[in-house]
């Protein structure tokens, strides 16, 4: 059995899944038997997968060993912001083409390599393996370890082609190469007793940021974040962390899983987005943290930081209260998102008359009944044409959703909210809810709908607009 194989099967049985978890244990050891669709790269696939997961490391060189379209697919898909180094919005490429087909593309990799090094000269590169060469077999982890070893330069192979799985796979395939050849290879330059990392928080619009100003006013220290605004050291000396928070369950639960298990830091699941989350998140990471040797009095400061910010954010959506009460919402997203938005909403008063369940867990079900009280909103799949029969019938007044369905909401004259990946703005934080509200009550009030839903002209009853 390939190595790729065995890896991919052991992520099938994830144990720190809470999918997995719920199984039987027969169904368990079949692991996630999806069928996988070869090259169905509209949808991401496994290379697409590692790639979201880590070009969020911005200070090293992410090198795609492949044609160059699956760079051109999977260059900055998200708006992943950073602080400093701009190394990762360079989208570097062997461009392999027919004659590396014929005669191998490992030299070409090689050479690569080399140029990065002489003209970029970052920390480490990260090299993607993707259908073509896997295919053709090119030994690219041979290859990163003979130019590591000759530049110096941390070379780290990440083997996730395309045909492995989903988009999903490919996140915890992008984790695994962390695990194997990053996570415990430097030291950090200092500890101290509130160090902490963030899984699967990628800065999105900056949305790290506007959460780390709360951890550092507890002294709280984010050593390393998997993978937003992360530098290369950072993920590197990750392993001397305290604590950890997981922000996605679905993407890199085998990094918590495994640094808990290999460097004794523990882990809960959290989110950022809602004021009573954010506010779950600072009490959890307090108490955990003094469990492992902070000041005592770090949840009592906790509670303080998290009185003055609620107060300020509750003052600052006042104004909204009036305009969205009672607005109802058609939630189309998914994972952690289906019910941490689901309370922010709730938070000013809006009606949730559907939110979707895809990519989440029996936890986050279990969170949406908690907090719905019902499981009567929940949906696996909305097919367009339902969404568009529910919008047509105005039984939403706003729908908030990914970029890809946004047409269906626009074709029926609908306002629409971007929530995934390719928002435009933060929604992490005390401010972000308020963020996300300004976004809903533009949108729900801007004077574009009246006018739309007006008749066309050709469509005006006769004699209209005579003299
Ligand atoms: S890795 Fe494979 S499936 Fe993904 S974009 Fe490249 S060719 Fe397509």
């Amino acid at each position: 059995m390939s190595a790729l194989k065995q890896r991919i099967d052991s992520l099938l049985i994830e144990p720190g899944c809470a999918t997995n978890q719920a199984k039987s244990d027969k169904a368990r050891k079949e692991g996630c038997k999806k069928p996988l669709t070869p090259g169905a790269a509209a949808g991401g696939c496994a290379f697409d997968g590692a790639k979201i997961a880590l070009q969020p490391v911005v200070d090293v060189a992410h090198l795609v060993h492949g044609p160059i379209a699956c760079e051109g697919n999977s260059w900055d898909s998200r708006h992943v912001y950073s602080s400093g180094a701009q190394t990762y919005r360079t989208g570097f490429t062997t461009d392999m083409a027919e004659f590396d087909v014929i005669y191998g593309g490992e030299k070409r990799l090689y050479r690569a390599i080399k140029e990065i090094i002489d003209k970029v000269n970052p920390p480490a590169i990260f090299v993607y393996q993707t259908c073509l060469p896997a295919m053709i077999g090119d030994d690219v982890e041979g290859v990163c370890r003979a130019a590591s070893a000759k530049f110096g330069t941390p070379v780290i192979p990440v083997n996730a082609p395309g045909f492995a799985g989903s988009k999903n796979l490919g996140n915890k395939l992008g984790g695994e190469a962390l695990l194997d050849h990053v996570v415990g290879t430097l030291e950090p330059e200092y500890t101290t007793a509130c160090d902490i990392n963030l899984i699967g928080e990628y800065n999105v619009v900056g949305e790290l940021w506007q959460v780390k100003p709360l951890f550092d006013a507890l002294g709280i220290r984010v050593l390393a974040s998997f993978c937003g605004d992360a530098r290369y050291r950072d993920i590197a000396g990750s392993h001397r962390a305290k604590a950890a928070i997981m922000l996605c369950s679905q993407a890199l639960i085998n990094i918590a899983r495994k640094m808990q298990e290999r460097y004794d830091i523990p882990f809960f699941e959290g989110s950022f987005y809602g004021i009573a989350d954010m506010s779950d998140c600072l009490r959890k990471i307090s108490a955990l943290l003094v469990t492992k040797g902070a000041p005592a009095d770090l949840p009592a400061r906790a509670e303080a930081l998290i009185a003055r910010e609620e107060a300020r954010a509750w003052a600052r959506l006042e104004k909204y209260r009036a305009r969205l009460a009672g607005k109802r919402v058609l939630l189309f997203t998914g994972g952690v998102k289906s019910w941490s938005v689901v309370s922010a909403l709730q938070e000013v008063g809006m009606e949730i008359v559907g939110t979707s369940m895809r990519k989440s867990t029996q936890g986050d079900r279990a969170k949406v009944v908690e907090i719905m009280g019902t499981d009567a909103h929940m949906f696996d799949e909305l097919p367009p044409r339902e969404m568009y029969r529910m919008l047509k019938e105005s039984q939403a007044d706003v729908m908030l959703s990914g970029g890809r369905s946004q047409f269906v909401a626009l074709k029926a004259k609908t306002p629409w909210v971007e929530i995934n990946q390719e928002r435009h703005h933060a929604y992490t934080g005390y401010d972000g809810v308020v963020n996300l509200v300004a976004e809903i009550d533009k949108a729900l009030h801007n004077p574009i709908w009246s006018q739309v839903r007006q008749p066309a002209p050709w469509e005006q009853p006769e004699g209209w607009g005579a003299a």
